[in-house]
């Protein structure tokens, strides 16, 4: 392919509402253009990598017994009130009319139009079980569409559906597609994890999601190096590290700490870890007042304590409110004869502390060698912390790290929800009508698309792994003009196609720094450039992209050298 004959628009200047690193890079490369908010146009080189992706994802969805279909993005407002999910899901389902007033909304998932066809198509169990999926545009009307194709309002999803007559069923379709996008975002070339995304559910492996890791990620995980142990850090649990044996207990002493209201205050101020610190939380729940203590070096999880109170309504409580409601003094709180004041809960570690350091409950004082039991009680021991990096892997007590992720893909075990809400039944063995069991399995498509910038880029572009690169290789003459480097380069890029390696020769009437930029840009794994040696010696220089290494090798084993580096472990991604 030659670069003139297709369109290339790469662009200097940052654009200014491009909000982060992937979108910023995909509108400059040439990439994508804005059409409305959260609405894009994917342009050639983008569409090349779309497809790609695409093409990936399609060969492990046959593998796995995926049957491809396609269904409409228009939905009739019929089926979503079969499920019950008309009138519940908001303002950011688009809904529209026809011309006869029946109501509609554009997809932004299909459970419904699935659900519907194996009603009206499949009636015995010897149908099932069945795997469909379709990849297909979705839409969700997004308050703020923003960080281009990872929030947009239009976006390209693949979803599969298991329907099978029994959990076990279920079971071996799930693990199906579970392996199935290992396979797709190892062959994408992505660092990703997955993560139980109900670790601490009995039973659990009812989801999984499918993280890459990148700094600009939504979620922030935790995990293990050692085994495949990940969590969101939000609903990761805490298990009480093991303890040495405890101290010996010291007599409570009243000290003057003044002017320290924070924990790395008072511990300096003391001489002690943060750790033998008993932080106390202060919280406002449906007109209540709570306290919470955790230790000094860790976070409380608002999550897990809405959970523990079953509520959604916590605040932290504001100074006014620790005076009033607690009556206490900011930064000088602490359980030590709180007892009948407060709700008093505390974090599972925090049992374990001997001789803490606590607020004494008057401004300027805390005390020293607090112990639970014999200088306070508390309602409750709960797992109440926020996990962090250095935490015990709970599943092989190696520690385990942080790092922030995009959620690209998901697996849900939906069971019967759906089948019986919509009468999806078949007959059995006995000829008894049973609810289908169900799965579903998502890729987010185009945001998998810029996922892979987010992480895969450095301050002069892309750095696409080979196997979704819009082109593996470009080919650069350094004198545009000199017709013996023009035919070389065409000559070599006519090569390196026939030998399988997606090429493009930059015939562009630009300088070749032009050129160099925007390669680097747009992120080809390999450029080529040729000079006017080449034609003498028989040498091209070839620079790895992710490395910057570069090479001068014989133009004319250029196509079996590349192969071969391109399909093993020697190019990084
Ligand atoms: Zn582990």
């Amino acid at each position: 392919m030659r670069a003139t004959e297709t369109l290339i628009s790469t662009l200097r200047e940052v654009p200014a509402d491009a909000d982060i690193v992937s979108h910023q890079l995909l509108l400059r490369s040439g990439m994508l253009r804005k059409v409305a908010a959260g609405i894009y146009t994917i342009l050639p080189l983008g569409h090349r990598v779309l497809l790609k992706i695409e093409a990936i994802i399609r060969e492990e969805m046959n593998r796995a017994g995926g049957i491809e279909l396609l269904m409409p993005i228009i939905q009739p407002a019929e089926l979503w009130q079969q499920s019950g999910r008309w009138d519940v899901y908001g303002p950011e389902l688009f809904r529209l009319k026809d011309r006869h007033e029946r109501s509609f909304c554009l997809g932004p998932t299909h459970e419904e139009l699935f659900t519907e066809l194996v009603r009206q198509e499949i009636r015995s169990y010897r149908q099932l079980p069945l795997m469909l999926y379709q990849i297909q545009n979705k839409y969700r009307d997004e308050r703020r569409p923003r960080f281009g194709l990872l929030r947009g309002r239009e976006f390209i999803m693949k979803d599969l559906y298991s329907f099978d007559i029994d959990e076990n069923g279920l079971d071996l379709s799930y693990r199906k597609m579970y392996a199935a996008y290992n396979r797709i975002f190892t062959r994408c070339g992505l660092d990703f994890r997955v993560v139980d995304a109900d670790p601490g559910a009995i039973g659990g492996n009812d989801t999984h999601e499918f993280m890459v890791m990148a700094d600009t990620g939504e979620a922030e995980i935790v995990f293990c190096s050692a085994c495949d142990y990940a969590a969101d850090v939000e609903k990761a649990p805490c298990p009480v590290e093991s303890q040495t044996a405890p101290a010996a207990l010291q007599p409570l002493q009243r000290v003057r700490t003044p002017g320290t209201h924070t924990v790395s205050e008072v511990a300096e101020y003391l001489g002690i870890p943060a750790e033998q610190v008993l932080k106390i939380l202060m919280y406002v729940t449906d007109d209540e007042p709570v306290a919470v203590l955790v230790r000094g070096d860790r976070s409380l999880n608002e999550i897990k304590l809405k959970n523990y109170l079953h509520t959604n309504v916590l605040e932290i409580a504001d100074e006014e409110d620790i005076a009033g409601r607690f009556g206490l003094p900011q930064g000088f709180a602490g359980p030590v004869g709180l007892g009948g004041r407060v709700r008093l809960l505390a974090d599972n570690e925090t049992k374990n502390l001997s001789n803490a350091v606590a607020g004494a409950n008057e401004p300027d004082f805390h005390y020293r060698n607090v112990n639970y039991g014999r200088d306070y009680q508390v309602e409750d021991f709960a797992d109440f912390r926020l996990a962090q990096e250095g935490d015990i892997c709970p599943k092989c007590g190696q520690p385990l790290q942080l790092k922030r992720g995009i959620e690209i893909g998901q697996l849900f075990k939906l069971g019967t929800k759906y089948s019986k809400a919509m009468g999806a039944n078949v007959l059995d063995e006995s000829g008894r009508e049973i609810a289908v069991v169900m799965g579903c399995y998502g890729i987010g498509v185009t945001r998998t698309l810029a996922a892979a910038v987010e992480q895969w880029h450095d301050q002069d572009g892309i750095i696409w792994p080979s196997s979704i690169a819009p082109y593996e290789a470009v080919i650069i003459p350094v004198g545009q003009h000199d017709s013996l480097q023009a035919d070389l380069a065409e000559d070599l890029c006519r090569q390196l196609t026939d030998s399988g390696i997606d090429s493009i020769y930059d015939d562009r009437p630009e300088r070749p720094g032009v050129k160099f930029k925007d390669a680097d840009l747009i992120g080809y794994p390999v450029r080529i450039v040729i000079n006017r040696d080449s034609a003498t010696d028989g040498l091209v220089e070839i620079k790895w992209r992710a490395s910057g290494a570069v090479e001068r090798i014989p133009k004319d084993t250029a196509a079996a050298y590349l192969r071969h580096k391109l399909t093993t472990d020697d190019y990084p991604l």
